[in-house]
């Protein structure tokens, strides 16, 4: 730290993103990626005209995309804004937003705390039930600015849209922010419920169920006027904040929508193998909705498996919070992948005995 450093952010803990090893080559089960690439067409689109179009600025209204995203949903484009990842979403949001303070779960995206810290914005971290589900009603009336993630993260546990319209409901004063970052693997999106409610923001990413989190390119929807705060808040911070290779490739992602749904069902199934296996090898599975499972072994402690796993090649996360340190989360790869896994967490567990 220099002695410049504002006095504000002396004591700041910024967010620890999971780690990215260029030392040698692992299978990467540690920060929900996908193991496939993105869709042939996006590769066609990023070309060598793109390439030398990059002298000139990115569309900051980002037009092409917004109406293509806004076709597929079924919206009007002003219900669509997009951002340099769905990061980029939030930290706007509890800018805009968390004027009376926030609540989010206690147990979730490690970075709702970080923003809050960020801009001094106070903060309730709800618990969780003693089953690591939400419970809805701990949202009512709360009026501060309310941020989810659903399903949930790192247990993969989801909230179906009737709740999550309550919680809408009883908070008329305050915007609930839900953030659908795994929503494609097997939740069912609240975004319809933007028509009703001017107070509702569903933010998605293209990160994990589309393949591109090296391209940085998150969405959300709402009604109008929030959308207008999102845009003011970009526009005073920085107006091209997703470039134009970015955009040619979110764009031709969408109109490979169907490579995108195919690789879900991919996961989903590889997901139900890991699921049954990891159970047959005596491990707690939480049930999930993502495209990751959060499982426990009496047999081995959260912190010795993921470092016996990563002296295997194999990387998976693990968190030190209390509450949750006995679990690991496993991001679902390719078939291939997970056998390898199980077979390689199968040998670690033997040699425990
Ligand atoms: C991965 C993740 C994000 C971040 O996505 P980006 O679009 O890559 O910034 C947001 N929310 C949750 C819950 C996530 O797990």
């Amino acid at each position: 730290m220099s002695r410049f450093l504002n006095e504000k952010y002396k004591g700041f803990e910024a967010y620890v993103p999971g780690e990215q090893p260029q030392d040698k080559k692992y299978i990467k089960l540690n920060t929900n990626e996908s193991p496939y690439p993105p869709s042939e067409k996006v590769l066609q689109a990023v070309n060598s005209k793109e390439v030398s179009d990059l002298r000139l600025y990115s569309d900051p209204e980002c037009k092409i995309l917004r109406e293509k995203m806004a076709e597929l949903y079924g919206l009007d484009k002003d219900n669509v804004y997009l951002s340099n990842g769905s990061d980029d979403i939030l930290n706007f949001s509890f800018m805009a937003f968390g004027g009376n303070g926030v609540c989010f779960p206690e147990i979730s995206y490690g970075f709702y705390k970080v923003f809050a810290e960020l801009y001094g914005i106070e903060y309730d971290a709800i618990p969780l039930k003693d089953d690591f589900s939400i419970d809805h009603t701990d949202y009512f009336g709360r009026n501060k600015l309310i941020v989810i993630a659903n399903p949930n993260a790192p247990t993969g546990l989801c909230l179906s849209v009737d709740k999550i319209e309550e919680i809408v409901k009883s908070n008329p004063n305050s915007v609930v922010v839900i953030d659908e970052a795994y929503i494609d693997f097997g939740g069912e999106s609240c975004y319809k419920l933007i028509k009703n409610y001017e107070n509702l923001l569903v933010v998605g990413t293209f990160s994990k169920s589309r393949s591109m989190a090296g391209a940085r390119l998150g969405f959300c929807f709402a009604q109008k006027e929030l959308i207008d705060d999102l845009n003011k808040i970009k526009y005073s911070t920085n107006p091209y904040n997703l470039n134009r290779l970015t955009l040619v490739a979110g764009a031709a992602a969408i109109d490979d929508n169907g490579y995108f749904m195919d690789n879900c069902k991919k996961i989903i199934e590889t997901r139900d193998y890991t699921t049954k296996a990891l159970e047959n090898l005596g491990f707690t599975v939480i049930p999930s909705c993502a495209n990751f499972v959060f499982a426990k072994s009496d047999k081995i402690s959260g912190q010795a498996l993921y470092e016996a796993l990563k002296e295997n090649g194999i990387l998976i996360r693990h968190f030190t919070t209390e509450k949750i340190k006995e679990f690991n989360r496993i991001t679902i790869g390719t078939m291939e992948e997970m056998t390898e896994f199980i077979r390689v967490t199968s040998k670690i567990l033997e040699e425990q005995k």
